[in-house]
């Protein structure tokens, strides 16, 4: 591998820099060297991407969906081939262990294009019959479709829009985060490999205003999926709002992991460790605020503390990020809490914080209701289900939550009058891809998964035939 890594952007099967002939670097977070430099693309690079992606999409949607089912499988086929080296480029960009990288994101990545071919060829036809005529339900492609992806799960978020996108009809302009940009530069490879089409997959390098913003406000991509924070979300919604483009936002979460009184510790502490830290705790879905009954806190803080301890995490993603990270530690002491274990720099250059353990603050107190999105969780008491269901529903996100009982119908019950998208029972991030994924409140809008994905990736369309000509 070249160090650094000479990231470039795919346009119409082309690997090139950006018109403007910038590039920018690209820092790893395990010991914050430059890894790789890439384009530092504008809405000239975006326009050359679009002009690439209308000449290829008509005869890729026109084609079987059972043909770009078959499509969808040759990429997964590469991807597996080659899913050593994708997770050492994943560990690389973002810190994580390979292990990690290799078992959660490069499977996960290959499974988003199995999952999708599987369902592409499966789904029955919708049909609604009436007394005299019947409706036949089309699945259109929606055209140039914009996939805007962070730098948490990179490639297994891309992957996740990319998958459906395609089987859908559709051609891609995307743009990874620029913090994390060479999965999805090797992918843009390997997809070529696999023999896709050139022109359907193009893939542009640079920074979020930049490149981001042309991408959404471009009057010929018709279609926005976006994934990242709330603030950047709601920059996205304002500029697509007015041009009536699709829209789906899969933004920042506050999710509770709520422990019952009769919950069993056992299952509880490894569970609720990984809900809070896998990943750095920078997964959307991680439940960064632990609401346990009174009765049993004193049981659980040691174990719990101890548990974190020993559980392995890489570093932040940034410099920037740890200190935002290193913020939010010092606001929780000014707020009265007491930070029972971590907090702090780990040794060498990299953006090392160890895995920290808040209790004392308030359940409405800063800390305990923003997304901060690292190594960091706050604990607190209730002491009836009332309580923890109004700490649970008391902020502005609404994305994800666990709730732990050793009575699973109760748990499904306090499940259900949780105003989030998504809650596990007795676990967590245990995923069936067929699901609906995705947040109310500033959480998002809209949801991804199975049919709700393919839903979003094209146009229902409605013929309604009589049975007498
Ligand atoms: P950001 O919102 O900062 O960035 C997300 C993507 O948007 C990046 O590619 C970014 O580019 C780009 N971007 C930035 N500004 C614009 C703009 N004006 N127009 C278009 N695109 C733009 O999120 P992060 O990358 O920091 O990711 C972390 C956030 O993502 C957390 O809040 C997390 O909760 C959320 N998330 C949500 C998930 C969900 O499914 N609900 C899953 C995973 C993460 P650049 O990197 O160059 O700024």
């Amino acid at each position: 591998m070249p160090s650094p890594i000479h990231v470039l952007n795919a346009i119409g099967g082309t690997w090139q820099e950006a018109e403007s002939g910038q590039r920018m670097d690209n820092v790893g977070p395990k010991d914050g060297t430059v890894v790789a430099t890439l384009p530092r693309s504008d809405g000239k690079d975006v326009e050359a991407a679009v002009i690439a992606a209308e000449a290829a999409q008509p005869a890729w949607g026109a084609l079987p969906i059972t043909d770009r089912a078959d499509m969808l499988d040759r990429i997964a086929d590469v991807m597996e081939a080659n899913a050593d080296a994708l997770a050492e480029l994943e560990a690389l960009d973002t810190g994580k262990p390979w292990e990690v990288a290799r078992h959660v994101d490069i499977d996960r990545c290959i499974r988003n294009f199995r999952f999708f071919a599987e369902l592409g060829r499966t789904r029955p036809e919708q049909t609604f019959a009436m007394d005299d005529a019947m409706n036949y339900v089309l699945r259109k492609p929606v055209g140039v479709v914009g996939l805007i992806s962070p730098w948490n799960l990179p490639l297994y978020l891309l992957t996740w829009k990319v998958a459906p996108a395609l089987l859908m009809g559709n051609a891609i302009v995307a743009k990874p985060s620029e913090i994390t940009p060479l999965t999805a530069h090797r992918f843009s490879e390997l997809a070529d490999e696999a023999g896709l089409p050139a022109g359907l997959l193009n893939v542009l390098h640079g920074l979020g205003p930049e490149v981001g913003q042309p991408i959404v406000e471009h009057p010929r991509i018709t279609a926005i999926s976006f994934t990242g924070g709330t603030a950047t979300g709601r920059i996205v919604a304002a500029t697509a709002a007015p041009m009536f483009k699709k829209l789906s936002l899969e933004l920042g979460g506050k999710n509770a992991t709520v422990i019952l009184e009769d919950a069993d510790l056992d299952t509880v502490v490894p569970g609720v460790v990984r809900a809070g830290f896998l990943n750095s705790g920078q997964i959307c879905l991680c439940g960064s605020r632990v609401l346990i009954h009174a009765s049993l806190y004193d049981a659980f803080l040691p174990r719990f503390v101890e548990a974190v301890e020993a559980f392995g995490i890489g570093p932040v993603i940034s410099a920037d990020h740890r200190d935002k990270v290193e913020g939010y530690l010092a606001l929780a002491l000014e707020e009265g809490g007491q930070i029972l274990t971590g907090g702090t720099r780990g040794e060498g250059t990299g953006f090392h914080l160890t895995p920290a353990v808040i209790a004392g603050l308030s359940p409405d107190s800063r800390c305990a209701t923003e997304e901060i999105f690292g190594p960091v969780v706050t604990v607190h008491t209730f002491q009836t289900e009332e309580e923890a269901l109004a700490i649970t529903n008391g902020t502005e996100y609404g994305l994800a939550g666990s709730v732990w009982t050793s009575d699973a119908e109760r748990g499904r019950r306090f499940a259900a009058q949780m105003d989030t998208g998504m809650v596990w029972v007795n676990t967590w991030l245990h995923r069936d891809l067929r699901v609906p994924f995705g947040g109310v409140k500033h959480s998002g809008v809209g949801r991804e998964g199975g049919e709700w994905s393919l839903g979003f990736f094209s146009e229902a369309v409605n013929i309604c035939v009589a049975d007498k000509a």
